[in-house]
């Protein structure tokens, strides 16, 4: 049986970057990833500015100066600064030619026309941020790779951009498969039980990136379970399947997969909870065959599916973020292979949750991680440093 790490290259090695797109570069870009170098196209700032409210001087005269202007941010200087005058100038405005130096409102005395500053260590430069300090015109200030970030955002604004090249967001379909699921405005009768993976996995892809499809609840039929794939594909970038993947007689996705043309690259991973793990290709398509338990399919997801969501937003380090922690609380366990046990990690601890099994949610709604343990019987003391998977 494929280890994690191994079919985790797989996944990387078939989930490439889509190609880069133009778009406006706004709040729906958050957490994609700029695929050009990008240059300023003007000087900041384009003109040597006060950063104080209070008088543009010369610095080296001394004894009361004559105000001879106005000037508030937004507005052109009209006239120079000659020596023994002052212009009285406010935060963002432009300095005018002739003043070299900002004396701070709060340290200058006025009275009619005339101000004495007091502020005695007062030099050249002083409150002023010259022309093209933040960056000149034509200079790289965003490089290809880059997060975009509210500040990223506030950057690019700055240069003007209205479009930048972005890698594209890929459409996540998500199918859930089973007989006895139901939706959550219904009350399970008869073996039924309600699809709680849908709107776990939707959310899950949502977080990291993807554009999130709902194809609602397929049954345990291969003709309809076909055509159910087959439309979910067909709107998909990465298609989520959920439950069914397993060796049960009921377990028809592998069949059906494999009847569609999608080639199978892996099933089954040797891991604790969602061993049944399958991942195929289809095109440039990815599908990913979660097994039913929630756990499971939480898992498959974090470990798998993330790191193939930012493969394909262009993130040079797609994860999954596995991290040394620092037990907080003693812990033994024996267990035929590396499970992913919930748990929460704050700062370089980690506190390992109650869990009865891959089917509790409760206790994943819960946590932020998930200790890795490896195969076998182990006993870690409180103290012990611990393999652990970081959620986003
Ligand atoms: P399967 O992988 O289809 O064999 O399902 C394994 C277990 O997970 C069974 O107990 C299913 O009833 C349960 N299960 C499957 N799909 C879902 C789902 N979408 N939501 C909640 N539980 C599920
Ligand atoms: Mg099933």
């Amino acid at each position: 049986m494929l280890e994690v790490a191994a079919a985790l290259e797989i996944v990387l090695r078939l989930a490439r970057p889509s190609p880069p797109r133009a778009a406006a570069p706004d709040a729906t870009a958050l957490g994609q990833i700029v695929a050009e170098d990008l240059a300023a196209d003007l000087d900041s700032p384009p003109f040597t500015k006060a950063l104080m409210d209070g008088y543009a001087i010369r610095a080296g005269d001394t004894g009361p100066r004559t105000v001879v202007d106005e000037l508030p941010a937004g507005k052109s200087p009209t006239i120079a600064v000659n020596p023994g005058e002052a212009i009285r100038i406010f935060t963002g405005a432009v300095m005018p030619d002739g003043a070299d130096a900002v004396a701070m409102q709060e340290r200058c005395e006025r009275a009619g026309d005339t101000v004495q500053v007091t502020d005695s260590g007062l030099t050249a430069g002083k409150n002023v941020l010259p022309r093209g300090a933040e960056m000149t015109a034509g200079e790289i200030v965003v490089q290809a790779g880059s997060v975009v970030t509210p500040a990223l955002l506030g950057l690019l604004a700055g240069i003007g951009r209205t479009e930048s090249l972005l890698y594209p967001r890929p459409r996540v379909g998500v199918l859930a498969t089973g007989n006895e699921l139901v939706g959550p405005a219904q009350r399970p009768v008869d073996g039924q039980i309600r699809n709680t993976n849908g709107p776990m996995l939707l959310a899950q892809a949502a977080r990291l990136g993807g554009i999130p499809t709902d194809f609602g609840i397929g049954p345990d039929d291969e003709e309809e379970l076909r055509s159910a794939i087959q439309s979910a594909l067909d709107l998909s970038d990465v298609l989520l399947l959920a439950g069914g993947v397993s060796v049960g007689d009921y377990d028809l996705v592998p069949k059906v997969l494999a009847s569609l043309g999608v080639d199978i690259h892996f099933h089954k991973v040797r891991m604790k909870p969602g061993k049944p793990l399958l991942f195929g290709t289809f095109g440039g398509k990815l599908v990913f065959g979660l097994p039913g338990n929630p756990g499971s399919a939480f898992v498959g997801f974090e470990l798998f599916v993330a790191p193939a969501l930012r493969a394909i937003l262009g993130y040079a380090d797609p994860g999954p973020r596995v991290r040394p922690r620092i037990l907080s609380n003693d812990l033994k366990a024996n267990h035929d292979r590396p499970t992913y046990h919930p748990a929460i990690t704050d700062d370089d601890r980690v506190t390992v949750s109650p869990w009865i099994g891959s089917s509790d949610l409760r206790s994943l709604a819960r946590v932020n991680a998930f200790v890795v343990l490896p195969a076998g019987p182990v006993v870690f003391a409180a103290g012990t440093a611990v393999n652990t998977l970081i959620l986003v």
